[in-house]
């Protein structure tokens, strides 16, 4: 839990998904179900919550990969800078980056084609063929979607709601029919995962090949990190002692701290919901208003 925290502390990433909500463009219910791995697409995964998988959507979700762009604005001091250094575009290694960095085995457009294809066989090999019949019935409609410029994402297409793990509105009217509608969701997920094992996880080993070959290991960032965290409670508790000394400054230190606790409840409202499922609809449209207003007070 205390990972959410920290993260989702320091986002405001979500704005953008919510900033022409009222169009009703996404299943939210359908995306903070998938996101929270609570009721997966698949009979297999019921059987346990893996965090793991949980905290990689969620960072998904909010664009809080651990990138070079993401790890930087933590202070981690052994980076020089943010530049990728998996391909020589000498570009800042953002979370859009990551997808469409030249060092990729594929496109995100291949991929998409090519996971079709991967999940009809997939469904073969374990001799669903209704299922199989239903997936042909709505393939090019899935990709049609997904290919299609988003209305949300400016100058992208819908492969980048998925990418975030946000489940667009369009697939539930491909059709009326319950377990048809379970495959296309299935098919959503396989492709999700897609990307994430032909992407993230190739840059996730690729960069830390490189790292070690520079000499950075993985420790270095963590203990680096623990370090300016120390350096910034010593920071705090000087600035604690400075402010008794003055009762004005108390006061406004009272109202910032209030304010903190304003934001904390509400950051606690948005991972409750995502990480325990509970009343989501009710929570959700609640929460985007409360970080929008909250946000500023950091
Ligand atoms: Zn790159």
């Amino acid at each position: 839990m205390a990972i959410w925290k920290n993260e989702i502390l320091n986002s405001n990433k979500l704005n953008d998904l919510f900033m022409l909500n009222f169009m009703k463009e996404f299943d939210w219910r359908t995306t903070l179900e998938f996101i929270s791995n609570r009721t997966t697409f698949t009979k297999k995964q019921c059987s346990s919550i893996d965090t793991k998988e949980r905290s990689y959507r969620i960072k998904n979700l909010l664009k809080d990969l651990p990138t070079y762009e993401t790890l930087c604005k933590r202070d981690v001091d052994v980076l020089e800078n943010s530049t990728c250094i998996r391909c020589d575009k000498n570009e800042e290694e953002t979370w859009d980056h990551v997808w469409i960095c030249n060092d990729n085995e594929a496109t995100l457009d291949e991929i998409l084609r090519e996971s079709i294809s991967k999940f009809e066989e997939y469904l073969d090999k374990n001799r669903r063929s209704e299922d199989v019949t239903i997936l042909r019935n709505h393939n090019i409609n899935i990709v049609t979607i997904l290919e299609e410029r988003s209305n949300i994402l400016i100058g992208k297409s819908r492969i980048w709601e998925m990418l975030r793990g946000v489940f667009n509105d369009r697939f539930n009217h491909l059709t009326k029919v319950k377990e048809e509608l379970a495959i296309i969701k299935e098919c959503w997920n396989f492709i999700y995962n897609e990307y994430k094992n032909r992407i993230w996880l190739i840059r996730y080993e690729e960069v830390a090949r490189l790292e070690k070959l520079k000499g950075i290991q993985k420790h270095d960032l963590r203990k680096e990190k623990r370090k300016n965290q120390d350096i910034r409670e010593e920071d705090a508790k000087e600035e604690n002692i400075e402010n008794k000394k003055t009762n004005k400054k108390d006061k406004k230190k009272q109202k910032k701290e209030f304010d903190k606790k304003i934001n904390i409840v509400t950051r606690e409202r948005l991972i409750g919901a995502v990480t325990d499922g509970i009343n989501i609809e009710n929570n959700w449209a609640l929460t985007p208003k409360l970080i929008n207003f909250s946000i500023d007070t950091h």
